[in-house]
């Protein structure tokens, strides 16, 4: 079968795009579909932290590699990505969480990572507005904040320059043996599919092993230097790991606006995109133990969205094994915008065979094919 296109992209959160930008720069022929707008999904709901997160060494050599394909881009993004290079403090309240953030930091700097420690003191002087006696903190100066929404756009649009299509409100209801059939009976026909549909990946492939995680977040009114750094407690990572039922973790973000974005929560089997006040009331609670005065601050919003999050807590990037045409690119849970450039660039090494830079076993979905 000859067709015209080489990649087909289901989705056009920040996944797809930062797939479609890759394929388009390494000049493969690229159409990106999606039901809706651009970045209307999981990305829309986001913080847009680009973070390095060290839960597992393929956790920390993802989202390492990645950081470094952002920063690399940084030069080329309009004002509205909202670049802010703010850093993120890990904030230890006691003694025990002392012992993890020396560990954190040790590790860090076996990897070249810059980063220093605060003790109590000079963690007041970084954040005045934090809580006393905090222990202390990590800062690790590279994480950023970027706007993702607009970091889309611009993707989309390099992609576009280079010859890419994109398709919107266009929803795709089946894929594989490399076709992608649109809901209007059209079928588009290429040499790979790429699933990026985010927590909808599964209802296009129904093997996949993924569940739907909601958050929240509210964002206040503006408070320009109210925090300063990316504001995260070291229970954030425990909560990300969970594997079950509701938790909640401090985590405030400054943003160049000067709203704050406050977070966050986990939930499973929770359906509804509805905000819960319960849960919102437990958030909040949470970031007031930290930042006492944000009680005081006007809230302007506050929305939820799904995280799409696998059993081992690694993102699905490459072939599905029982199809050579279908390619997934999903399951990021809460770092897909600091993974996406990453995933991309790892699936389209692979498409063309060159070996990718990190090695990249961990993220096949070969290994949900008969496993646990
Ligand atoms: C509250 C919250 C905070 C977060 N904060 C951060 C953060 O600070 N840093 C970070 O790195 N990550 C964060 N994340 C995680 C991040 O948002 C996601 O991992 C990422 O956005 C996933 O991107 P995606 O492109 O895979 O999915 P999505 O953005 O959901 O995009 C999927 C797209 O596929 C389309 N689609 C689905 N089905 C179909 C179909 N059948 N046909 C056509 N189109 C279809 C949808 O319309 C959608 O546009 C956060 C998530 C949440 C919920």
């Amino acid at each position: 079968m000859s067709n015209a296109t080489d990649v087909v992209i289901v989705g056009a959160g920040i996944v797809g795009a930062a797939c479609a930008y890759e394929f388009a720069k390494r000049k493969l022929s690229v159409q990106i579909v999606d039901e809706g707008v651009i970045a209307g999904g999981a990305t829309a709901a986001s913080m847009g932290h680009i973070v390095l997160m060290d839960d597992s060494l393929p956790q920390f050599a993802l989202t390492n590699y990645s950081q470094t394909l952002w920063e690399n881009l940084r030069e080329q993004f309009p004002s509205n990505v909202e670049y802010d290079r703010c850093g993120t403090i890990w904030i230890a309240r006691d003694d025990v969480e002392i012992v993890e953030l020396r560990r954190k930091f040790t590790f860090l700097r076996e990897h070249f990572v810059d980063s220093e420690i605060f003790d109590t003191q000079a963690l007041q002087e970084a954040e005045p507005n934090l809580c006393k006696p905090l222990a202390g903190g990590l800062l690790v100066r590279q994480d950023f904040v970027i706007y993702p929404p607009a970091a889309v756009s611009f993707l989309l649009e390099e992609a576009r320059k280079l010859g890419a299509r994109v398709c919107l409100g266009n929803r795709v209801v089946a894929i594989g043996n490399g076709e992608a059939r649109l809901a209007n009976g059209t079928v588009l026909a290429a040499r790979f599919i790429v699933n990026a549909a985010g927590q909808f990946a599964t209802k296009l492939v129904p093997g996949i092993k993924m569940e739907p995680r909601k958050g929240h977040l509210v964002i206040t009114d503006r408070y320009l230097g109210f925090v300063r750094h990316q504001l995260l407690e070291l229970g954030y990572s425990k909560s990300a790991r969970s594997a079950a039922g509701a938790s909640v973790a401090f985590n405030v973000q400054p943003r160049k606006t000067g709203h704050l974005l406050i977070g966050s929560s986990r939930q499973f089997g929770a359906a509804g995109t509805e905000v819960e006040p319960g849960i919102l009331s437990q958030m909040l609670n949470r970031a007031f133990q930290y930042l006492p005065e944000l009680k005081n601050l006007s809230a302007i919003r506050a929305w939820t969205g799904f995280r799409s999050a696998t059993p081992d807590k690694l993102p699905l990037i490459g072939p599905w094994p029982q199809d050579s045409t279908l390619y997934l690119a999903t399951g990021h849970e809460g770092l897909g915008v600091t993974t996406s450039l990453a995933t991309g660039r790892i699936l389209c090494d692979q498409i063309l065979g060159i070996q990718p830079s990190i090695p990249i076993e961990p993220y096949l979905p070969s290994r949900q094919i008969g496993g646990a």
